[in-house]
């Protein structure tokens, strides 16, 4: 069902810091920070060999990242795999009693299909499964 792992989401306080050392430090390919507003927070995404680490910044105290931080301090927030077919995948986790954050696919990170599964259904650890974006057909303008 699950294709491959695509990224670790990693909460962090300041993402400069955190690029410093992943970046840096580690030699990761920073690939580009987008803000996220829908979702109060910033995402940073290095490549490490076609699997990536997601660094999340929250942009306000309602952010989702910020309470992650509050209550349990900086560190690995989801782990995200890649499927073919998210809404497939989604029904096939419900009927195995999996508690889905998103019953719906909503838009993630650069086109992006995504959702989320309950930590309390998946072993402590917040799922992320991800359906990358279809290829646009071509304009001919390129
Ligand atoms: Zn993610």
């Amino acid at each position: 069902m699950l294709k491959k792992l695509a990224h670790i989401g990693i909460a962090v306080k300041d993402l400069e810091r955190s690029l410093a050392l992943y970046r840096d430090v580690l030699g990761m390919h920073h690939e580009g920070t987008s803000a996220e507003p829908d979702r109060q927070l910033e995402a940073a995404m290095l490549d490490c060999g076609g699997a990536h680490i997601e660094l999340l910044r929250a942009t306000s105290p309602d952010s989702v990242i910020a309470r992650f931080i509050e209550k349990r301090g900086e560190g690995i927030h989801h782990v995200c795999f890649e499927v073919d077919d998210i809404r497939a995948t989604l029904a096939a986790l419900k009927a195995a009693g999996l508690q889905l954050v998103d019953e719906q696919p909503r838009p993630g990170v650069g086109g992006w299909l995504v959702a989320f599964v309950h930590p309390r259904s998946a072993g402590g650890v917040l799922l992320e499964v991800a359906e990358r974006p279809k290829k646009q057909p071509s304009t001919g303008s390129d």
